[in-house]
């Protein structure tokens, strides 16, 4: 072996993963880069934990042994003086997750480390060195009293539509000695835009992520080290509601959340060249005001503009605050603080619109061709006191004007009032709105497109896949599922962007969270949703529907609930990280115990509550005009989650050190799946309940037929299909398993064409329809309007997740999560030609590339280092089967392990391979 060669070719790529350990969990910061991302800001961990990613050019490179170092400064780091920890060389083939087993940590510790890595195939170079900065482990580290104005000004109206003008709170300060480092902490509540010296600090937009104020509040960290100045400098921030001073006031008070007006903690802190620290902080020496040009701002209505109002310079050194009210000390909110590890959102896209129409009645409608979440940025010419409005919708009436009914009393407006003069650029801060047309009057002359621009506003992501075809339905599908999850991740995963409701409900997102993560690298989202859902459970056990639980809905829904176990089990199986497991088992323990308690009656799961919700009506004539809203509740639902979640608690226990539950879990699992049979098995029929499509793929998927019915139930559920001319039957429960259980039960033509589909119910009917995004219900287009969204990700259900996982070809298996052992199975069939697809997991990107070009099939993959994969080739026969021109057998990394049913299955290692086979047909 050439070792020299290899070291050159071998690449290790740090990243940080933060972990909680006490009820202040740690966090990254996202604020400032992208690069950021893998040096983090504000980690409150004091055991983070380490991971790294190796890439070279080799086939089978596998970690045999690793050493870090941590060093607190970058020199010492570069001098290998590994003052915080020095690991040694340990033989491990771990990459992911490594304690830090160092010094203890203390808070604003900054953190410099490398790593060099063994492997089968050489020894690599010390990596380049990544940084991170621990938070504020202690509430004593907070110097700060809360600011603001704890009441309504007497222009704001505290009513149901509550309008709240938005607040500025300023201060100056002079810095007289040289500048080492500076850090902002900041929590801003609801929502807040933080200025230095006239320019926004970072590109977070809606910061800092929402939360039940009540239990938990996300800080956020800036390092202004570049951007303060020595003499004197301006702090400006402005405060915006989001859901502190929620929505909808002095209503439904038993049901809705409120908790009081928007406030502000903030603390500089600057270290000198001579080493002293000095402490800028929120206190009544700070400035405010209310009357600005923000009049009005609320997230279900939208943002009201007054430029003439505008506060020219307030947040530059020199403003006359003279005429300014000195900041008010106000009540601190009653949740603890914590460093905020999920990314914030930012405004992502620009998107520029492709029509503007005049009305009969003089308005405009504008068309930005794509449903988004956001706002639009208006460019104007005009004068002082002319107003332009704004309204946002989905899609149009048949008459060309805007549809705002299935908006409920959520507005959606902008308004926007002309200081006069020069050309006026403005878009709001503290709203978002959910659309594809507006509505625009009284703007002043002719408008354009390019007087707009559309602005896609979510959490900071990277991307974590990328899938193509040559099926254009099928690229069109995943194009509108990738725009449906940007525009409902908030913060937190909504139901919606548009209407009045942009809840969190649990449901959704089954397993959709499963089919996101193939998409984007959703886990810290989900691991801060996860917490959410812990904070949302009561003294009983019982959690709420909706989590943050802005609204108290306790529902005790089997299927929506459980969506805590099916995150955390998302996470563990895409990331391999097990923390969430072991932080909420205690929890998710209680709270499956609490619903066996009150509801399991023989065994069966008795209650339910929202059933197979949004089920599609038989014909698009029989829903036509017909609320979706009607609950079937069904207790084959809740006793076969009952059953799944008894299945992952095993697991969970196994992984979190529970290991004394497990005999309880199986011995309940399967008394569950008894009872299920008795109660629920109709041997005439070979069909379970009301022989409903749901009904008898959840028994398949979940693992509730038995040896001698499963063959006859797979069939009832291939001909609840076929009866139904080939078409899906089932609502948000049902579709959570629909693609995967069809593909793994021999049906993939089946599955097939349900994908491609486009006559109602079907994906394809809602684009053939025009829908940019994925739809609520199935009859969108002719349901009653009041219950009809056009943009919830829910009936996305595992359809991404087959795409990747059976299309493609990308799945991790069950046994070595995280894709530590690929399963790569493609899906052929008839009229599909190719599929080329990528998924950037914890060991590197995974690439899988096939073509079918008549019985010749080719398939390019790559395995990233230290993880590998079984390979399915689909093939006449393992002869015909051949890696770059070699023969099996001889190919390099690859280990041969038989035939069949179609595919030749090899094992391969790390690295990049091309098959190429002859199919049958
Ligand atoms: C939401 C759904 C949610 C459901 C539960 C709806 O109004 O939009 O997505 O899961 O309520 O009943």
């Amino acid at each position: 072996m050439n070792r020299k060669k290899i070291l050159q070719k071998l690449l290790v790529v740090l990243v940080l993963s933060c972990i909680s350990v006490s009820s202040f969990a740690q966090v990254k910061l996202y604020d400032l880069s992208c690069e950021q991302l893998d040096n983090p800001v504000g980690v409150e961990a004091t055991t983070p934990r380490l991971s790294w990613k190796i890439e070279s050019d080799e086939r089978g490179v596998n970690q045999t042994a690793y050493q870090v170092l941590v060093a607190s400064s970058k020199d010492k780091l570069n001098e290998n003086d590994a003052d915080l920890w020095n690991s040694g060389k340990v033989s491990s083939e771990q990459s992911q997750y490594i304690d830090y087993s160092g010094e203890q940590l203390k808070s604003k510790d900054e953190c410099f480390w490398t790593v060099k890595v063994w492997t089968s195939k050489g020894e690599s170079e010390w990596s380049e060195p990544a940084k991170w900065e621990m938070g504020l482990l202690q509430y004593k580290d907070w110097r700060a009293r809360w600011i603001g104005f704890d009441r309504p000004f007497a222009w704001d109206e505290d009513t149901f539509h509550s309008r709240l003008s938005a607040r500025y709170l300023r201060k100056e300060i002079e810095i007289t000695k040289e500048i080492k480092k500076a850090r902002v902490y900041i929590i801003g509540l609801g929502l807040y835009e933080f200025n230095l010296n006239g320019d926004k600090v970072g590109e977070a937009v809606l910061a800092p992520s929402p939360t039940d104020y009540h239990e938990n509040i996300k800080y956020n960290v800036y390092d202004i080290t570049e951007q303060l100045k020595q003499g004197k400098n301006a702090l400006g921030v402005v405060l915006g509601n989001g859901r502190y001073y929620t929505m909808r006031q002095h209503y439904k008070g038993y049901k809705i959340k409120d908790f009081g007006f928007p406030k502000l903690l903030f603390q500089l802190e600057v270290t000198y060249a001579d080493g002293k620290t000095e402490y800028i902080r929120s206190d009544n020496s700070w400035k405010g005001t209310a009357d600005g040009p923000i009049l009005s701002n609320n997230e279900y209505d939208g943002e009201d503009y007054d430029a003439r109002k505008e506060l020219t310079g307030w947040d530059k050194v020199g403003y006359d605050d003279s005429k300014w009210l000195v900041a008010e000390y106000v009540e601190q909110p009653e949740g603890e603080y914590e460093s905020q590890l999920n990314p914030n959102m930012k405004v992502l896209k620009d998107v520029k619109p492709i029509s503007i129409t005049k009305q009969s009645d003089g308005k405009y409608i504008l068309d930005l061709g794509q449903n988004i979440a956001g706002w639009l940025q208006l460019s104007v010419k005009g004068n002082a006191g002319d107003k332009v409005k704004m309204r946002f919708g989905e899609i149009l009436n048949d008459d060309g004007s805007l549809f705002t009914t299935n908006l409920r009393d959520a507005k959606q407006e902008a308004n926007y009032t002309l200081k006069g003069g020069e050309r006026e650029i403005w878009e709001p801060k503290f709203v978002y709105y959910g659309f594809r047309y507006v509505e625009i009057t009284g703007y002043p002359g002719t408008p354009t497109v390019d007087d707009f621009v559309g602005k896609v506003v979510s959490d900071d992501m990277k991307l974590n896949g990328s899938f193509s075809s040559s099926n254009k339905l099928l690229n069109q599908l995943y194009k509108n599922s990738y725009w449906g999850i940007l525009a409902n991740y908030k913060g937190m995963p909504v139901d919606c962007p548009q209407r009045n409701e942009r809840q969190p409900w649990l449901g959704d997102r089954t397993m959709v969270c499963y089919s996101e993560n193939f998409i984007f690298d959703n886990a810290a989202l989900y691991k801060k949703w996860a917490d959410d859902i812990a904070y949302s459970q009561l003294a009983g056990g019982e959690i709420c529907d909706v989590a943050p639980a802005y609204w108290r809905y306790y529902s005790d829904n089997m299927s929506w609930c459980g969506t805590w176990l099916m995150v955390v089990d998302m996470i563990y199986h895409q990331t391999g990280d097990t923390e969430p497991i072991k932080k909420h088992y205690a929890g998710m323990k209680k709270w499956l115990d609490y619903m066996a308690s009150r509801y399991s009656k023989d065994y069966i799961i008795t209650k339910d509550s929202y059933g197979d919700w949004c089920v599609p009506p038989v014909t698009i004539e029989a829903g036509a005009g017909k609320s979706a809203d009607k609950k079937h509740p069904s207790p084959i639902i809740s006793t076969a989650y009952y059953y799944h979640y008894l299945q992952m608690m095993q697991t969970f226990a196994k992984l979190s050190g529970n290991d004394a539950d497990i005999a309880e879990y199986k011995a309940t699992a399967e008394k569950v799946k008894e009872a299920f049979n008795r109660e629920f098995y109709n041997a005439d029929k070979h069909s379970y309940g009301r022989d409903k499509l749901t009904d008898n793929l959840l028994a398949v998927a979940i693992g509730l037929t038995t040896d001698d019915n499963r063959e006859d139930v797979v069939k009832t559920v291939e001909k609840l299909i076929t009866d139904y001319d080939n078409h899906l039957s089932s609502g948000v429960v049902g579709m959570q398993w629909l693609m995967r259980t069809l593909t793994r039960n021999g049906y993939e033509d089946l599955a097939w064409t349900i994908a491609t589909n486009t006559t109602y119910p079907s994906w394809g009917y809602m684009v053939e329809h025009g829908a940019t995004t994925i739809w609520e219900l199935w009859n969108g287009n002719t349901a009653h309007p009041k219950m009809n969204s056009y943009n919830h990700v829910m009936m996305i259900g595992d359809l991404i997740a087959w795409m990747y996982e059976d299309l493609a070809g990308i799945k991790s298996s069950r046994e070595q999560v995280a894709f530590k052992q690929i399963d790569m199975k493609p899906m052929v069939v008839e009229g599909l030609d190719n599929v080329e697809a990528s998924y950037e997991s914890i060991y590197g990107t995974i690439e899988s590339k096939w073509t079918k070009k008549k019985r010749n099939f080719t398939w390019d993959i790559t395995v990233p280092c230290n993880s590998s994969a079984v390979v399915y080739i689909p093939t006449s026969g393992l002869d015909n089967v051949e890696e770059s021109g070699d023969k099996l057998k001889s190919a390099e990394g690859v280990t041969v392990k038989g035939y069949e049913g179609g595919f030749a299955v090899v094992e391969i290692s790390s690295g990049a391979y091309q098959f190429t086979s002859q199919l049958s047909k």
